[in-house]
């Protein structure tokens, strides 16, 4: 929804925009498992052919890169992960888990979470709410019988979300969202001020590896980054986790990351991350279920209306 006049809103219409999803009570572990001083969250966002296809394109090259991105790029990442024993998760767009249920199924064989991305990588913002929560409780459904358990965390294609995202997943009691960039430490988010009890695995645009790396021809965006350029912004970010004892969370896309040119990242950040020691690795869920249980701070100054 776009407001054509902002500056004509009345205080109390404004207010409740901005408190409508807002960060509540902060999570921050003093230690990790195993007393380790970071974690490390590794994300891949299967999106493969649904790139194309959620955002209504039908072009043949575009669903073919997606298909790269299943037969090469998921390959390449799970090998990386096997070889250096590190759990991930990978968030799976229905239609992709329909397209290839083996896919997901060798994904949670070999140890990794799967997480909900919507049903065909749509974009939350647009649909009405009875249509959204159709959508996100048949992709539940479809993860669920792929993989014989039900997912537990849920992030939204692209990162929009409508007013009623939130509520969805807390109706649905997932135990984590990971789409939204309040803070870079795990939070609980609020609903029109209440608490909901779920998690946020917070994300960045500058931890995702398609912001840089990503190739459009129309509207023309290039891979202006290096790739040795984005493994040292990643490799900060991570420093600065470790320095703090806090939270280092990268999203990655099989078909960004997964060439040969590239699929190195991952790994030297791994080796990266052991050599300096005290980092563990864990999916999504493992984060937010520890940081929920171990995050003991109580709430953040300036954390909006609704704070508890
Ligand atoms: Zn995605």
């Amino acid at each position: 929804m776009r407001i054509a006049e902002p500056w004509r809103l009345e205080e109390t219409e404004w207010r409740r925009l901005v408190g409508r999803v807002r960060a509540g009570r902060a999570l921050r572990p003093q230690r990790w498992p195993n007393s380790a001083r970071c974690a490390v969250a590794f994300s891949f966002d299967c999106d493969h052919e649904t790139f194309e296809l959620g955002a209504g394109g039908t072009a043949i090259g575009r669903l073919a890169w997606g298909e790269f991105g299943r037969r090469v790029g998921t390959p390449r990442i799970l090998d990386v992960l096997q070889r250096h024993g590190v759990p991930a998760t990978f968030f799976m767009p229905a239609v992709c888990a329909l397209i290839d249920p083996d896919e997901t199924r060798r994904i949670v064989a070999a140890g990794h979470e799967v997480g909900l991305h919507g049903w065909i990588h749509e974009n939350n913002s647009r649909l009405d709410a009875p249509t959204e929560r159709d959508l996100i409780l048949r992709a539940r459904d479809v993860l669920e019988k792929t993989i014989g358990a039900t997912p537990v965390g849920f992030r939204s294609a692209n990162w929009d979300l409508s007013p009623h995202t939130v509520a969805l997943v807390a109706e649905m009691g997932l135990e984590y969202d990971s789409s939204l960039m309040a803070d870079e430490s795990c939070y609980e988010l609020l609903l029109d001020g209440e608490p909901t009890g779920v998690v946020e695995v917070p994300v960045e645009w500058l931890r995702d590896d398609a912001v840089y790396l990503m190739f459009n021809r129309e509207p023309a965006t290039r891979p202006w980054t290096p790739p040795d350029s984005v493994f040292e912004i990643f490799r900060r970010e991570l420093d600065a986790a470790w320095n703090e004892g806090g939270l280092f969370q990268l999203v990655m896309h099989p078909f960004v990351i997964g060439y040969r040119s590239r699929i190195w990242i991952l790994e030297q950040l791994i080796e990266h991350a052991k050599a300096k020691g005290g980092a563990w690795f864990g999916t999504h869920a493992a984060v937010a279920r520890w940081a929920r249980g171990h995050g003991g701070v109580s709430s953040q100054a300036g954390s909006g209306p609704g704070k508890p």
